[in-house]
């Protein structure tokens, strides 16, 4: 990876952006795996022309930070601490690194930083998927993993806001919990056969040809549908879905129904691989994907 420094931030800022990732052939680690597979392919197949600036890694070099303090408590008797493990499965070689094991509660903790949304939406199927995985690594190495918890740092936290929103997270600091059985250790071995699979077809096909990224996994903001009426500007009404676009405008009139394409966010601002994808390239940048009447 080429990494700039645009603003010309101190030197410690630089060296941490600098320690970069070496990809071992037919190794996967779990944090790849949990995007999707055109980004994980491109990313390893032209890992060393993707430009980053500095300036667009203040986050996960602030989370690093945050390991680094946390790296300095000593392990206890029952703990392991920033573990590297590395699993065969299949033809490949399953690699993941926890922050935190402790054999006595039998539960994973992974340290993260987080806006206060992903609290306030509930949204940690993610989180919940990289620990269920840590957990099953662990488990076949001969530890009994039982659950894990994501202790998370809310970056954009308002103390205003905890003051007068019933629904705002009170503080800065949140743990989110997680428990698994025998039924989530065997639908995640099968999650990894899958994406293994998938892995190995995609490592076949060129760049242009790889599947496209979900609309999960591009973070899309889902498609609206603006209710429009001749020779006005401004839409009636935008809905989420064309049946609820149908019924309003059967209601309350309109003259026809806008499809508004959602926004790839992932795309737009955090896919390192983004200059390399042809849908990027072809939908994000030149906007092939606008709206359109029906
Ligand atoms: S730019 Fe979007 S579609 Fe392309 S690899 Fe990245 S996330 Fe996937």
């Amino acid at each position: 990876m080429i990494i700039t420094n645009k603003f010309n931030l101190p030197a410690p800022f630089v060296s941490l952006a600098q320690r970069d990732y070496i990809f071992e052939p037919n190794e996967y680690r779990v944090t790849s795996l949990l995007k999707g597979v055109r980004e994980t392919i491109l990313e390893r197949r032209h890992h060393e022309k993707i430009e980053r600036d500095v300036s667009d890694m203040v986050w996960l070099l602030f989370g690093t930070a945050v390991h680094a303090v946390l790296e300095r408590h000593e392990e206890g008797e029952h703990e392991l601490k920033e573990e590297r493990i590395k699993i065969p499965f299949g033809n490949y070689i399953l690699s993941g690194q926890f922050d935190l094991y402790n054999d006595k509660t039998k539960i994973v903790t992974d340290y993260k930083t987080a806006s206060v949304w992903k609290i306030i939406f509930g949204d940690f199927e993610d989180w919940r998927r990289q620990l269920l995985i840590y957990c099953y690594m662990l488990r076949k190495i001969g530890f009994d993993a039982q659950g894990a918890q994501v202790v998370a740092f809310l970056k954009d936290h308002s103390k205003r806001d905890a003051k007068i929103k019933a629904d705002y997270p009170p503080y800065p600091v949140q743990t989110v919990k997680f428990t698994f059985t025998d039924a989530d250790f065997a639908e995640c071995e099968e999650w990894l056969t899958a994406k293994f699979k998938e892995i190995a077809a995609a490592e076949k096909l060129p760049d242009d040809e790889l599947p496209i990224c979900t609309p999960e996994e591009r973070f899309n903001s889902g498609d609206k549908f603006a209710v429009l009426r001749k020779g006005r500007k401004t839409a009636l009404r935008v809905l989420d879905s064309m049946e609820e676009a149908k019924q309003w405008m059967s209601e309350n009139g309109g003259d026809e129904i806008q499809v508004r394409p959602g926004e790839d966010k992932k795309c737009i601002d955090y896919c390192a691989a983004c200059e390399f994808c042809n849908y990027y390239r072809e939908k994000v940048v030149n906007g092939n994907g606008g709206s359109k009447a029906v």
